[in-house]
Protein backbone atom coordinates (compact mmCIF):
# COMPACT_ATOMS: atom_id res chain seq x y z
CA UNK A 1 0.00 0.00 0.00
CA UNK A 2 1.21 3.21 -0.39
CA UNK A 3 0.04 5.70 2.08
CA UNK A 4 -1.00 9.22 1.58
CA UNK A 5 1.46 10.46 3.58
CA UNK A 6 4.00 8.44 5.85
CA UNK A 7 4.69 10.49 9.19
CA UNK A 8 6.51 7.59 10.55
CA UNK A 9 9.19 7.58 7.53
CA UNK A 10 8.72 11.46 6.71
CA UNK A 11 10.16 12.06 11.14
CA UNK A 12 12.27 8.68 10.61
CA UNK A 13 14.35 11.20 8.14
CA UNK A 14 15.76 13.08 10.90
CA UNK A 15 15.33 10.89 13.81
CA UNK A 16 18.61 11.11 15.44
CA UNK A 17 18.82 14.50 15.53
CA UNK A 18 14.87 14.83 16.65
CA UNK A 19 16.16 12.65 19.84
CA UNK A 20 19.50 14.61 20.70
CA UNK A 21 17.72 17.75 20.32
CA UNK A 22 14.81 16.26 22.64
CA UNK A 23 17.30 15.06 25.47
CA UNK A 24 18.79 18.79 25.13
CA UNK A 25 15.15 19.94 26.07
CA UNK A 26 14.63 17.73 28.76
CA UNK A 27 18.33 18.27 30.20
CA UNK A 28 17.81 21.61 30.51
CA UNK A 29 14.88 21.88 32.83
CA UNK A 30 13.21 24.55 30.91
CA UNK A 31 10.03 23.52 29.12
CA UNK A 32 7.94 26.82 28.19
CA UNK A 33 9.43 30.21 26.77
CA UNK A 34 12.90 29.48 26.89
CA UNK A 35 15.41 29.24 24.19
CA UNK A 36 14.48 26.78 22.31
CA UNK A 37 11.52 29.10 21.37
CA UNK A 38 13.48 32.25 20.66
CA UNK A 39 15.98 30.92 19.24
CA UNK A 40 13.03 29.38 16.42
CA UNK A 41 11.46 32.06 16.06
CA UNK A 42 14.34 34.18 14.75
CA UNK A 43 15.49 31.07 12.42
CA UNK A 44 11.73 31.02 11.26
CA UNK A 45 11.66 34.83 10.44
CA UNK A 46 14.85 34.91 9.08
CA UNK A 47 13.50 31.80 6.73
CA UNK A 48 10.49 34.15 5.70
CA UNK A 49 12.82 37.68 5.43
CA UNK A 50 10.74 39.10 8.21
CA UNK A 51 11.45 41.54 11.81
CA UNK A 52 8.77 39.03 14.20
CA UNK A 53 7.79 35.39 14.23
CA UNK A 54 6.08 34.84 17.74
CA UNK A 55 4.94 31.22 17.95
CA UNK A 56 1.69 29.55 19.43
CA UNK A 57 0.13 26.70 20.13
CA UNK A 58 -1.07 25.67 16.71
CA UNK A 59 -2.01 27.27 13.55
CA UNK A 60 -5.67 28.32 14.24
CA UNK A 61 -4.18 30.16 17.39
CA UNK A 62 -2.39 32.42 14.54
CA UNK A 63 -4.89 33.40 12.86
CA UNK A 64 -6.94 34.16 15.72
CA UNK A 65 -4.28 36.12 17.69
CA UNK A 66 -3.59 38.45 15.09
CA UNK A 67 -6.97 39.47 14.26
CA UNK A 68 -7.26 39.36 18.49
CA UNK A 69 -4.18 41.75 18.38
CA UNK A 70 -5.25 43.94 15.71
CA UNK A 71 -9.20 44.35 17.80
CA UNK A 72 -6.96 45.48 20.67
CA UNK A 73 -4.95 47.87 18.31
CA UNK A 74 -7.85 49.30 17.09
CA UNK A 75 -7.39 48.79 13.80
CA UNK A 76 -10.07 46.87 13.42
CA UNK A 77 -13.68 45.86 15.46
CA UNK A 78 -16.45 43.44 15.57
CA UNK A 79 -18.98 44.02 12.52
CA UNK A 80 -15.98 45.10 10.21
CA UNK A 81 -15.60 42.49 6.73
CA UNK A 82 -13.42 39.96 6.05
CA UNK A 83 -12.99 38.81 2.67
CA UNK A 84 -11.80 35.16 2.37
CA UNK A 85 -12.10 32.17 0.00
CA UNK A 86 -15.13 29.99 0.39
CA UNK A 87 -13.41 27.03 -0.58
CA UNK A 88 -10.37 27.52 2.32
CA UNK A 89 -10.28 24.98 5.34
CA UNK A 90 -12.62 26.03 8.19
CA UNK A 91 -9.76 26.80 10.12
CA UNK A 92 -9.36 30.32 8.44
CA UNK A 93 -13.11 31.29 8.48
CA UNK A 94 -13.40 30.17 12.26
CA UNK A 95 -10.22 32.68 13.31
CA UNK A 96 -13.20 35.37 11.81
CA UNK A 97 -15.90 34.38 12.86
CA UNK A 98 -14.63 33.60 16.55
CA UNK A 99 -13.66 37.43 17.04
CA UNK A 100 -16.94 38.28 16.07
CA UNK A 101 -16.01 39.81 12.40
CA UNK A 102 -18.09 38.82 9.30
CA UNK A 103 -16.46 36.45 6.92
CA UNK A 104 -17.49 37.53 3.16
CA UNK A 105 -16.77 34.54 1.20
CA UNK A 106 -15.94 34.60 -2.23
CA UNK A 107 -15.73 32.18 -5.18
CA UNK A 108 -11.65 31.13 -5.88
CA UNK A 109 -9.57 31.52 -9.35
CA UNK A 110 -11.21 27.91 -10.70
CA UNK A 111 -7.29 27.11 -12.11
CA UNK A 112 -5.03 28.18 -8.67
CA UNK A 113 -8.08 27.45 -6.16
CA UNK A 114 -7.10 30.35 -4.43
CA UNK A 115 -8.60 34.39 -4.52
CA UNK A 116 -9.33 35.92 -7.61
CA UNK A 117 -8.46 39.47 -7.16
CA UNK A 118 -11.60 39.97 -9.56
CA UNK A 119 -14.02 38.87 -7.28
CA UNK A 120 -11.99 40.17 -4.43
CA UNK A 121 -12.99 43.54 -5.54
CA UNK A 122 -16.58 43.02 -6.17
CA UNK A 123 -17.10 42.38 -2.98
CA UNK A 124 -15.24 45.51 -1.26
CA UNK A 125 -17.98 46.96 0.97
CA UNK A 126 -18.03 50.00 3.04
CA UNK A 127 -17.13 47.43 5.75
CA UNK A 128 -14.38 45.91 4.34
CA UNK A 129 -11.41 46.02 6.37
CA UNK A 130 -9.16 42.76 6.07
CA UNK A 131 -8.55 39.99 3.14
CA UNK A 132 -7.16 37.40 4.38
CA UNK A 133 -5.18 35.27 1.64
CA UNK A 134 -4.74 31.42 2.15
CA UNK A 135 -2.09 29.94 -0.09
CA UNK A 136 -4.12 26.78 -0.19
CA UNK A 137 -2.90 23.66 -0.92
CA UNK A 138 1.17 25.31 -1.03
CA UNK A 139 0.37 27.51 -4.11
CA UNK A 140 0.86 31.02 -3.17
CA UNK A 141 -1.94 33.43 -3.84
CA UNK A 142 -1.59 36.30 -6.14
CA UNK A 143 -0.29 38.66 -3.82
CA UNK A 144 1.09 41.37 -5.87
CA UNK A 145 -2.62 42.22 -7.31
CA UNK A 146 -4.23 41.42 -3.68
CA UNK A 147 -1.68 44.00 -2.59
CA UNK A 148 -2.64 46.79 -4.75
CA UNK A 149 -5.87 46.05 -3.73
CA UNK A 150 -5.51 46.13 -0.26
CA UNK A 151 -3.18 49.29 -0.58
CA UNK A 152 -5.96 51.02 -2.45
CA UNK A 153 -8.57 50.70 -0.21
CA UNK A 154 -6.77 50.59 2.93
CA UNK A 155 -7.48 47.35 4.10
CA UNK A 156 -5.41 44.86 6.39
CA UNK A 157 -4.07 41.48 4.48
CA UNK A 158 -3.61 38.49 6.94
CA UNK A 159 -1.97 35.30 4.89
CA UNK A 160 -3.10 32.06 6.20
CA UNK A 161 0.06 30.06 4.86
CA UNK A 162 -0.54 26.90 7.19
CA UNK A 163 0.10 25.04 3.68
CA UNK A 164 2.83 26.92 1.92
CA UNK A 165 6.02 27.29 4.12
CA UNK A 166 8.77 28.77 1.79
CA UNK A 167 6.47 29.27 -1.00
CA UNK A 168 7.75 32.81 -2.69
CA UNK A 169 7.13 34.93 -5.87
CA UNK A 170 10.22 37.13 -6.90
CA UNK A 171 12.24 35.73 -4.15
CA UNK A 172 9.39 37.13 -1.68
CA UNK A 173 7.89 34.13 0.72
CA UNK A 174 4.82 33.43 1.96
CA UNK A 175 4.68 35.04 5.47
CA UNK A 176 6.10 38.16 3.93
CA UNK A 177 3.68 39.41 1.67
CA UNK A 178 1.03 40.74 4.26
CA UNK A 179 0.55 42.78 7.58
CA UNK A 180 0.53 39.59 9.39
CA UNK A 181 0.80 35.67 8.20
CA UNK A 182 -0.24 32.75 10.43
CA UNK A 183 1.04 28.74 9.77
CA UNK A 184 0.76 25.63 10.95
CA UNK A 185 3.55 23.39 12.25
CA UNK A 186 0.41 20.53 12.64
CA UNK A 187 2.14 17.17 11.66
CA UNK A 188 0.84 16.52 8.40
CA UNK A 189 2.13 20.18 7.18
CA UNK A 190 5.45 20.50 4.95
CA UNK A 191 6.99 21.79 7.85
CA UNK A 192 5.56 19.69 11.23
CA UNK A 193 6.53 19.10 14.39
CA UNK A 194 5.55 16.33 16.34
CA UNK A 195 2.11 17.71 17.91
CA UNK A 196 0.30 20.79 18.10
CA UNK A 197 2.05 24.13 16.92
CA UNK A 198 1.39 27.53 15.07
CA UNK A 199 3.49 31.06 14.65
CA UNK A 200 3.22 34.34 13.69
CA UNK A 201 5.14 36.48 11.45
CA UNK A 202 5.08 40.43 10.83
CA UNK A 203 7.40 42.90 9.88
CA UNK A 204 5.05 45.34 12.63
CA UNK A 205 6.99 45.43 16.13
CA UNK A 206 3.73 46.50 17.74
CA UNK A 207 1.31 43.95 16.44
CA UNK A 208 4.11 41.44 17.60
CA UNK A 209 4.39 42.62 20.92
CA UNK A 210 0.66 42.73 21.58
CA UNK A 211 0.26 38.98 20.21
CA UNK A 212 2.92 37.92 22.64
CA UNK A 213 1.30 39.21 25.37
CA UNK A 214 -1.79 37.46 24.28
CA UNK A 215 -0.43 33.97 23.91
CA UNK A 216 0.27 34.48 27.21
CA UNK A 217 -2.47 35.27 29.75
CA UNK A 218 -2.26 38.65 28.07
CA UNK A 219 1.27 39.72 29.97
CA UNK A 220 4.80 40.50 28.69
CA UNK A 221 5.91 41.17 32.31
CA UNK A 222 5.10 38.56 35.07
CA UNK A 223 2.21 39.00 36.70
CA UNK A 224 0.79 42.02 34.91
CA UNK A 225 -1.91 41.30 32.56
CA UNK A 226 -2.67 43.90 30.36
CA UNK A 227 -5.07 42.26 27.68
CA UNK A 228 -7.15 39.14 28.79
CA UNK A 229 -5.04 36.84 27.03
CA UNK A 230 -4.83 32.67 26.55
CA UNK A 231 -2.74 30.07 27.04
CA UNK A 232 -1.02 29.26 23.31
CA UNK A 233 2.70 28.86 23.98
CA UNK A 234 4.56 26.92 21.58
CA UNK A 235 6.57 24.15 23.75
CA UNK A 236 10.75 24.09 24.00
CA UNK A 237 10.20 20.63 22.68
CA UNK A 238 8.36 21.70 19.65
CA UNK A 239 10.24 24.64 18.61
CA UNK A 240 13.61 22.26 19.39
CA UNK A 241 12.05 19.88 16.66
CA UNK A 242 10.82 22.45 14.25
CA UNK A 243 14.76 23.93 14.14
CA UNK A 244 15.63 20.51 13.52
CA UNK A 245 13.32 20.09 10.22
CA UNK A 246 13.04 23.82 9.55
CA UNK A 247 17.13 23.09 8.08
CA UNK A 248 15.89 20.25 5.51
CA UNK A 249 12.56 22.73 4.33
CA UNK A 250 13.87 23.86 1.41
CA UNK A 251 15.57 20.28 0.52
CA UNK A 252 12.45 18.24 0.94
CA UNK A 253 10.51 21.28 -0.99
CA UNK A 254 12.50 20.31 -3.77
CA UNK A 255 11.50 16.33 -3.49
CA UNK A 256 7.75 17.29 -3.18
CA UNK A 257 8.16 19.30 -6.81
CA UNK A 258 10.19 16.43 -8.57
CA UNK A 259 7.30 14.30 -7.28
CA UNK A 260 4.80 16.87 -8.55
CA UNK A 261 6.59 17.06 -11.96
CA UNK A 262 6.42 13.48 -12.35
CA UNK A 263 2.27 13.70 -11.99
CA UNK A 264 1.88 16.78 -14.07
CA UNK A 265 4.08 15.69 -16.80
CA UNK A 266 3.07 12.26 -16.60
CA UNK A 267 -0.88 11.82 -15.98
CA UNK A 268 -2.57 11.84 -19.63
CA UNK A 269 -6.21 11.16 -19.02
CA UNK A 270 -9.34 13.16 -20.31
CA UNK A 271 -11.18 11.91 -17.35
CA UNK A 272 -8.47 13.73 -14.89
CA UNK A 273 -7.85 17.74 -14.21
CA UNK A 274 -4.17 18.58 -13.35
CA UNK A 275 -3.01 21.39 -10.89
CA UNK A 276 -2.17 24.26 -12.79
CA UNK A 277 1.35 24.90 -13.45
CA UNK A 278 2.94 28.06 -13.93
CA UNK A 279 6.31 27.41 -15.24
CA UNK A 280 6.36 24.54 -17.98
CA UNK A 281 9.30 22.80 -15.57
CA UNK A 282 7.64 22.16 -11.99
CA UNK A 283 10.57 22.22 -10.49
CA UNK A 284 11.28 26.26 -11.04
CA UNK A 285 8.35 27.34 -9.80
CA UNK A 286 9.05 28.61 -6.30
CA UNK A 287 5.51 29.67 -5.94
CA UNK A 288 4.10 26.05 -5.22
CA UNK A 289 5.45 24.20 -2.49
CA UNK A 290 3.15 21.26 -3.04
CA UNK A 291 1.70 20.56 0.16
CA UNK A 292 -1.14 18.71 -1.69
CA UNK A 293 -0.99 17.55 -5.16
CA UNK A 294 -4.91 18.04 -5.71
CA UNK A 295 -6.79 16.49 -8.87
CA UNK A 296 -10.45 17.39 -10.31
CA UNK A 297 -12.60 14.39 -11.42
CA UNK A 298 -16.12 14.20 -12.13
CA UNK A 299 -15.84 10.22 -11.31
CA UNK A 300 -14.07 10.80 -7.97
CA UNK A 301 -16.10 8.00 -6.13
CA UNK A 302 -14.68 5.53 -8.87
CA UNK A 303 -11.60 6.79 -9.04
CA UNK A 304 -10.83 6.82 -5.35
CA UNK A 305 -12.10 2.94 -5.15
CA UNK A 306 -10.08 1.82 -8.01
CA UNK A 307 -7.29 4.00 -6.75
CA UNK A 308 -7.56 1.98 -2.92
CA UNK A 309 -8.24 -1.15 -5.09
CA UNK A 310 -4.60 -0.84 -6.72
CA UNK A 311 -3.05 -0.03 -3.49
CA UNK A 312 -3.11 3.46 -3.34
CA UNK A 313 -4.51 5.63 -0.69
CA UNK A 314 -5.79 8.96 -1.20
CA UNK A 315 -7.33 11.46 0.51
CA UNK A 316 -10.38 14.54 -0.21
CA UNK A 317 -9.13 17.92 0.73
CA UNK A 318 -12.14 18.91 1.61
CA UNK A 319 -15.43 17.24 1.05
CA UNK A 320 -17.67 19.35 2.81
CA UNK A 321 -17.35 23.74 2.00
CA UNK A 322 -17.41 25.49 5.15
CA UNK A 323 -20.71 27.53 3.68
CA UNK A 324 -22.51 23.91 4.50
CA UNK A 325 -21.15 22.91 7.52
CA UNK A 326 -23.93 22.92 10.07
CA UNK A 327 -21.47 24.98 12.76
CA UNK A 328 -22.49 28.33 10.31
CA UNK A 329 -26.31 27.70 10.81
CA UNK A 330 -27.70 30.94 11.53
CA UNK A 331 -25.15 32.93 9.66
CA UNK A 332 -26.22 34.81 5.99
CA UNK A 333 -23.55 32.91 3.83
CA UNK A 334 -24.94 29.25 5.62
CA UNK A 335 -26.20 27.27 1.95
CA UNK A 336 -25.21 30.25 0.03
CA UNK A 337 -24.61 28.70 -3.44
CA UNK A 338 -21.44 29.11 -4.76
CA UNK A 339 -21.16 26.85 -7.92
CA UNK A 340 -17.04 27.18 -7.89
CA UNK A 341 -16.37 26.03 -4.52
CA UNK A 342 -18.98 23.69 -4.54
CA UNK A 343 -17.78 21.92 -7.63
CA UNK A 344 -14.22 22.13 -5.98
CA UNK A 345 -15.67 20.27 -3.57
CA UNK A 346 -17.07 17.58 -5.23
CA UNK A 347 -14.28 16.76 -7.43
CA UNK A 348 -10.97 17.06 -6.05
CA UNK A 349 -9.06 14.20 -4.92
CA UNK A 350 -5.36 14.38 -4.04
CA UNK A 351 -2.50 11.44 -4.70
CA UNK A 352 0.01 10.96 -2.53
CA UNK A 353 3.29 13.56 -2.25
CA UNK A 354 5.79 13.70 0.36
CA UNK A 355 9.82 13.82 0.64
CA UNK A 356 9.48 10.04 1.09
CA UNK A 357 7.55 9.25 -1.94
CA UNK A 358 9.75 7.93 -3.95
CA UNK A 359 9.89 8.44 -7.95
CA UNK A 360 8.84 4.51 -8.80
CA UNK A 361 5.88 5.07 -6.37
CA UNK A 362 5.17 8.69 -8.09
CA UNK A 363 5.23 6.68 -11.74
CA UNK A 364 3.34 3.75 -10.09
CA UNK A 365 0.65 6.36 -9.42
CA UNK A 366 1.09 7.74 -12.98
CA UNK A 367 0.33 4.80 -14.58
CA UNK A 368 -2.77 3.92 -12.96
CA UNK A 369 -4.00 7.37 -13.12
CA UNK A 370 -3.34 6.78 -16.77
CA UNK A 371 -5.47 3.55 -16.87
CA UNK A 372 -8.52 4.64 -14.98
CA UNK A 373 -11.58 3.93 -17.62
CA UNK A 374 -15.12 3.96 -16.57
CA UNK A 375 -16.17 0.42 -16.90
CA UNK A 376 -19.89 0.55 -17.36
C1 LIG B 1 -3.88 23.31 8.97
C2 LIG B 1 -4.54 24.58 8.60
C3 LIG B 1 -4.92 25.53 9.56
C4 LIG B 1 -4.91 25.29 11.03
O1 LIG B 1 -3.78 24.78 11.58
P1 LIG B 1 -3.82 23.94 12.94
O2 LIG B 1 -2.40 23.93 13.36
O3 LIG B 1 -4.37 22.59 12.62
O4 LIG B 1 -4.69 24.69 13.90
C5 LIG B 1 -5.39 26.75 9.12
N1 LIG B 1 -5.55 27.01 7.81
C6 LIG B 1 -5.24 26.12 6.86
C7 LIG B 1 -5.41 26.49 5.43
C8 LIG B 1 -4.74 24.87 7.22
O5 LIG B 1 -4.45 23.98 6.26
Amino acid sequence: MISFLDLKEINSLHRDELISACARVIDSGWYINGSELESFEIEFAEYCGVKHCIGVANGLDALVLTIRAWKELGRLKEGDEVIVPANTYIASILAITENNLVPVLVEPDEGTFNLCPINVENALTSKTRMILAVHLYGLLAAMPALAAIAEENGLIILEDSAQAHGASINGRRAGSWGDASGFSFYPGKNLGALGDAGAITTDDTELADVIRALRNYGSNEKYKNIYLGVNSRLDEIQAAMLKVKLKDLDAHVLLRKKIAKIYSEGIKNDLIKLPCVFNADAMLDSSNVWHLFVIRTQYREELKKYLADNGVQTLVHYPIPPHMQDAYKGYDFYKKHFPITESIHDQVISLPISQTLTEVDALRIVKLCNDFTLSI
